[in-house]
């Protein structure tokens, strides 16, 4: 399934792991591999801590300061920065799926990773059933 998130910032990690839950639950698979994908390139998806604010904070301030946005770049675009950001956080993620639900840790939480805000990001998500991890 596909969903769609508006992002509030140009750089901001916006926690999708309730809409990727929804998803899981409506495959029906109890034991698999979940797939999230961005079809983007100016954004992500990366998995890390919802515990503590400041971690998600942290992220994107050490990103902002090691690829400046007025770097050098080549690309006339003017959003190099955030390509390069969105290749450092990845397309994919994949999580085990155990008993229906995602076998995250308990302080990991699923981001949407976004650079090049605001805008509405998509995100695919593909169940498939298979052993228990
Ligand atoms: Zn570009």
């Amino acid at each position: 399934m596909t969903f769609s998130v508006q992002t509030p910032e140009r750089e901001c990690l916006v926690d999708v792991g309730g809409r990727v839950r929804e998803a899981v639950g409506a495959s029906g698979v109890a034991d698999g591999l979940c797939t999230v994908f961005v079809p983007h390139t100016t954004a992500g998806v990366t998995i890390n801590e919802n515990a503590d604010p400041d971690v998600a904070r942290d992220i994107l301030a050490f990103l902002a300061e090691k690829v400046p946005r007025d770097w050098r770049f080549r690309h006339g675009e003017g959003n190099s920065d955030a390509h390069v950001k969105a290749s450092l956080m990845g397309a994919s993620v994949q999580v085990p799926v155990v008993g229906g639900r995602l076998a995250l840790g308990t302080w990991q939480g699923l981001y949407l990773a976004e650079f090049d805000g605001p805008r509405t990001r998509k995100i695919h998500v593909v169940v498939v059933p298979g052993a228990r991890p």
